[in-house]
């Protein structure tokens, strides 16, 4: 391989910048050619991308978001659409493709791949819902962001003698959450792996106040319940003043911790080394503090890891 294009696809997460600069940087080492594609797979279909200069990466390792911007783009799923992408990438000469993103973004590459270009992907999401990694580039500032925003709503909830529901990210991965509930003492956790109905709140909630708790907080991952609503009902039968507070966005982004700029920089500088030996239609992982390859394809249909011992850590924890 001589030139190969990077994107950023799907939900932007802290450290994906730290990857690029990474990647840029490996392959100038190697005597290749960088590309930077704006936008994901719409900017690579567009042909919206430019050769990378050692500039272009200089000062990015330490910002949140995604310098190159990424795109919800679903027409890529789309074979025509595609060949546009691939017919881009073959006028400009590049061969390989290293896409930084989540599941969807990795079915894009390995489609890619199918279609004759190599690709590689770097797990790029705030949600850790990768099975094959132990951790995702992004997660750790999230839940750092999270872990703060929690600290903040403890002091004013113990100021005021009530409980506050707390919504995270983390659709079907309840990382985020099961970590911030150990990381802050939070009373009462409700996951998509360990989902408790609205009675099973309220009735914790009681029990921890019942045990002399001043403050109770209840964190629960987003789409399971609506939260203004289980607020109004738990001060309904309880008597405990609850508000909610859906942290939304910031978790998104902010400055990627130390942790996550190092994952992100070991994960790039591995990919393009892995690019070089020749491997391709893979995804980068980080098991046991060791960089891993594993197919794409099999990654995405694998099963998320069982989640048994972090909650019942939690179940003693809190
Ligand atoms: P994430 O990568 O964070 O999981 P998405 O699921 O939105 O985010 O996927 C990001 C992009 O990957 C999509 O907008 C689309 O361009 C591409 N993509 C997702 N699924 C497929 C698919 N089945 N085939 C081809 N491309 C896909």
């Amino acid at each position: 391989i001589k030139k190969i294009a990077i994107l950023t696809s799907g939900g932007d997460s802290p450290g994906m910048n730290s990857a690029v600069r990474a990647i840029v940087n490996t392959a100038f080492k190697k005597g290749l050619e960088p590309y930077l594609v704006y936008e994901g797979y719409l900017g690579l279909t567009n042909g919206n991308f430019k050769k990378a200069e050692k500039s272009d990466v200089k000062l990015i390792g330490s910002l949140g978001g995604t310098v190159i911007y990424s795109a919800r783009f679903p027409e890529f799923k789309k074979v025509e659409v595609r060949k546009k992408a691939i017919e881009k990438l073959k006028e400009e000469g590049i061969d390989a493709l290293v896409t930084i993103g989540g599941d969807g973004s990795y079915i894009g590459a390995s489609k890619l791949t199918e279609m004759g270009i190599k690709t590689i992907g770097l797990p790029g999401t705030i949600d850790n819902d990768i099975a094959s990694t132990d951790y995702t580039i992004g997660f750790h500032t999230a839940l750092d962001t999270i872990v703060r925003s929690i600290d903040q709503i403890r002091e004013t909830t113990e100021s005021h003698n009530r409980a506050t529901i707390v919504e995270v990210m983390g659709r079907f991965c309840g990382d985020l959450a099961i970590h911030a509930a150990i990381a802050t003492g939070a009373q009462v956790l409700s996951t998509s792996e360990r989902k408790l109905t609205e009675e099973e709140i309220i009735k914790e909630s009681q029990k921890a106040r019942k045990e002399g708790n001043r403050s109770i907080i209840i964190i629960v991952s987003e789409y399971l319940y609506d939260v203004n609503a289980l607020a109004k009902k738990i001060e309904a039968e309880t008597n405990i003043e609850t508000r909610a507070t859906i942290l939304g966005y910031p978790q998104r982004g902010g400055r990627p911790t130390a942790e996550d700029r190092i994952l992100a920089g070991r994960m790039g500088a591995f990919a393009v080394e892995k690019l070089i030996e020749g491997e391709t239609g893979v995804a980068v992982n980080i098991v046991n503090n060791k960089l891993t390859t594993k197919d794409i394809m099999e990654v995405v249909s694998m099963n998320r890891p069982n989640k048994d011992e972090l909650f019942k850590q939690y179940d003693l924890i809190k």
